[in-house]
């Protein structure tokens, strides 16, 4: 097990990688600790629940819900949690988020960490203390940004991952590789997702050094003023098409980071779009798709990252560098359409 310690603006937070979940008993007293996990988890690691009291919620996005966080608060008060009860998320983005919002207002906030249990939840939604809820198809329209106390990387739990949970971890390593890494863009490029899925050690590796990435840039922009918004690319297009069209999380990503290229190649004449694509579809990625222009547009009109009539688009000036591009909303429309 390796631990580092991270000092964020307002929370101390401890990061233990190549962990086990048992490592959870030398941390926490069984008493004030409450986990909260989704059917799925529990039922396929139930004996890593033993001895911990644990709120099972229904899996999948669509109970990332109010309903939920009610469901959940109502456990913890039969339960008798106080002020200084520690919940812990163990699953994926949805727990992990839903899990920091209730310990966000619960008592006015308690103390919260996560075991995330997908490759996304690891190398993404785990870190950066964003958490939250959607309000019908408005992705994390409800929520706050707090950091967990402790992060446990147990890969163990990634025996049991669907092949589509796989994907949606591929697309945002991808992504980060493509903003940030130009070097651990090649290694993927050398590697493929079924030497990954049977070399714990190269996995680890590469979970380690997403989750560095991310906590980095996190780090130095908390609170999203600008160099954080990097860790959106393929996120605008892809939140837009992803509920219009049925997409998961990580094609969608993909199809939007893929859009992103093309857009850089056509802004700031960026040479490798092509490359992407091949990445992406090595990973089992989707990259082309036509969708409604007119319909998009009216998702990006309540995008949060739209400010006034102009989007914060991230494009790539190379591979392993991404900048932030302010481009009007008429003009996106316009790029789109002759894509
Ligand atoms: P994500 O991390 O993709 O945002 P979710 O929390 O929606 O998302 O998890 C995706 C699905 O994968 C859910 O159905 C969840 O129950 C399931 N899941 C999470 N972790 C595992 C695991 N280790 N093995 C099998 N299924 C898992
Ligand atoms: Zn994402």
């Amino acid at each position: 097990m390796l631990h580092q310690a991270v000092q964020f603006n307002q929370q101390h937070t401890d990061f233990y990688f190549d962990a086990s979940f048992w490592q959870l008993k030398e941390m926490l007293q069984p008493a004030s600790t409450f986990i909260i996990t989704d059917a799925n988890i529990y039922s396929l690691h139930a004996g890593y629940f033993k001895g911990w009291k644990t709120i099972i919620i229904p899996a999948g996005e669509a109970h990332k819900s109010l309903d939920t966080a009610q469901y959940i608060i109502d456990q913890l008060i039969q339960l008798k949690a106080d002020r200084t009860a520690t919940l812990v998320g163990v699953g994926g983005g949805v727990v992990t988020d839903i899990t920091g919002f209730v310990a966000a207002i619960y008592m006015r906030g308690i103390a919260f960490g996560f075991v995330p249990t997908t490759l996304l939840a690891m190398v993404d939604a785990s870190i950066g203390g964003k958490n939250g809820i959607d309000i019908g198809l408005y992705k994390n329209l409800m929520g706050t940004i707090r950091q967990p106390s402790f992060l446990l990387y147990d890969t163990h739990f990634l025996k049991t991952l669907p092949e589509a949970e796989w994907q949606n971890g591929f697309a945002e390593i991808i992504k980060h590789a493509c903003i940030k890494n130009a070097t651990m863009f090649r290694q993927l490029e050398g590697t493929s997702p079924g030497i990954l899925k049977k070399n714990k050690q190269q996995l680890n590796e590469l979970v380690q050094k997403n989750v560095q990435l991310k906590m980095s840039v996190v780090k130095a922009d908390e609170f999203e003023k600008g160099e954080r918004k990097l860790l959106n690319l393929g996120h605008t297009l892809g939140h837009a098409i992803e509920n219009e069209y049925g997409f998961s999380h990580g094609q969608a990503v993909a199809i939007g980071i893929h859009y992103a290229a093309i857009l850089s190649q056509q802004i700031l004449g960026f040479k490798n779009p092509e490359r992407i694509s091949v990445l992406l579809t090595q990973y089992g990625l989707p990259t082309h798709f036509v969708f409604n222009t007119h319909k998009v547009m009216n998702m990006l009109q309540m995008d949060k990252k739209r400010q006034q009539n102009e989007v914060h688009y991230i494009l790539l000036e190379k591979i392993g560098k991404g900048v932030i591009l302010p481009i009007p909303l008429k003009d996106l429309e316009k790029l789109y359409k002759i894509i």
